[in-house]
């Protein structure tokens, strides 16, 4: 095992993404007709230096390969300057310029809101022993936002490891609903039959709150597939606050991690935690003690931790890091999908009053923005097919698991670690968590 993960951790050293994510990534034209490969290149400096002027549409970097998105015309540029590339199209999701054509309603196999609310409240019915359901705050059109606890004994709060999962932020980014409501499913569906799902439902609390824009959601499906915020009415007559850039931490910390423009896609809000859907999270983070979180978006594929203000590592780097390689490598296990990861001001873009930075900056957990399939907007977008939710959902089950097994694993270092905070807050050292941010 150590021997396996030494060497893929040295592989995977070579990781650093220059894709786009949807933290950033604003609209696009239609896909193009014309057939497209992601193709891999060598990455020496030579062929670096002569793939720069190119201009061809590079994915990301891996174990010292540069991923390409390449047409025919991209392939005869490469073939005229005698760079040979392998191809890698089946190591992602089926590339398609086709719309995708749902079935069976307006969205499909994807959930609406009510469709949500109806299945969490029957995944309660059916498990009443090791399911609760809570609404843990109101959005702005009053639809509540909810969180299910998954754990033995669910009515007690029990001295175990709680996990946080979270799912859309986004309005548009419907498939990261999908991945943790399946993840309640599982570990609800299999609890009487599968032992490595007893343990961790017994051990620890798992919270689920698959839905945290629910309004932006019900928007998304009913008017504008491509919205992105919450339904603020905003100053200037503008709609919507992005909520990934509405938590305390380092809010408005600069105008390129966020907008201070009511009308961009990016826009932070009036103040940190305007929103009731951030304070939703807010408050529940707060009243339990999370070991861990993953929150979902789509898409391009990678795992993402904090610091998204900074470049500047954060003192946890090495935790986060080995952590995400074994989520990646266990995702990858599944159907073959590559999974990037690394710090997320390093690996995409800039970002300030993220969901992870918050959770991170003022609790110290390891905190994972997972950006879910496809790799590229080529290879749908947003727009995940229906028949890519099951497989989707299956490449993240065995990260999830793991996340949870490792919070259980270091539960009593992390009581430990939690009794010392609080000693150093009581005595005035240390700084006492956001609650009080506002
Ligand atoms: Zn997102």
């Amino acid at each position: 095992m150590s021997a396996v993960k030494r060497s893929a951790k040295k592989r995977l050293l070579a990781l650093a993404i220059i894709g786009v994510s949807c933290r950033l990534l604003l609209f696009s034209a239609a896909a193009p007709a014309e057939k497209k490969d992601i193709v891999s290149v060598e990455k020496t400096p030579r062929l670096a230096a002569r793939l720069q002027p190119l201009g061809l549409d590079l994915l990301f970097e891996w174990d010292n390969k540069v991923y390409i998105l390449a047409g025919p015309r991209d392939l005869r540029t490469l073939d005229r300057n005698h760079i040979p590339y392998l191809m890698e199209s089946n190591k992602f999701p089926a590339l398609t310029s086709s719309p995708v054509l749902l079935q069976g309603g307006i969205n499909g196999d994807y959930h609406s809101y009510l469709e949500l609310e109806a299945d969490l409240q029957d995944l309660e019915r059916a498990h009443p022993e090791i399911a609760r359901l809570y609404t843990i705050g109101m959005s702005l059109e009053n639809r509540k936002i909810y969180a299910l606890k998954i754990s033995d004994n669910v009515a007690l709060d029990e001295e175990e490891a709680e996990v946080l999962f979270l799912g859309c932020h986004h309005a548009r980014e419907w498939i990261s609903v999908e991945v943790p409501f399946l993840l309640a499913k599982h570990l609800l569906e299999n609890y009487a039959s599968d032992a490595a799902v007893r343990r961790a439902v017994d051990q620890s609390e798992v919270w689920i709150a698959p839905l945290i824009n629910p309004d932006g959601l019900e928007y998304s499906i009913r008017f504008y597939r491509y919205w992105r915020k919450n339904r603020r009415l905003n100053v200037d007559g503008s709609f919507g606050v992005d909520l990934n850039r509405n938590y305390g931490y380092n809010w408005a910390y600069d105008n390129e991690g966020s907008s201070p423009e009511p009308a961009a896609e990016v826009y932070r809000g009036s103040a940190p935690f305007s929103e009731p859907e951030t304070r939703a999270v807010r408050d529940l983070f707060l009243e339990r003690e999370f070991q861990a979180l993953v929150t979902y978006h789509s898409y391009s594929q990678v795992i993402l931790y904090p610091w998204g203000y900074t470049p500047t590592p954060t003192d946890k780097e090495a935790l986060h890091w080995s952590l995400a390689a074994d989520m990646s490598m266990l995702m990858e296990a599944v159907n073959g999908r590559l999974y990037g990861f690394g710090p997320s001001a390093q690996s995409s873009y800039l970002t300030n009053g993220d969901t992870t930075d918050w959770a991170f900056g003022v609790a110290g957990i390891p905190a994972y923005t997972i950006e879910l399939p496809p790799v590229d907007q080529l290879g749908g977008g947003f727009f995940n097919a229906e028949r890519d939710i099951t497989p989707v959902f299956n490449e993240n089950l065995p990260a999830a698991l793991y996340l949870i097994n490792w919070s259980i694993v270091n539960f009593g270092a992390f009581q430990a670690q939690e009794r010392e905070a609080r000693t150093d807050r009581l005595n005035g050292r240390g700084k006492v968590p956001g609650r009080h941010q506002n």
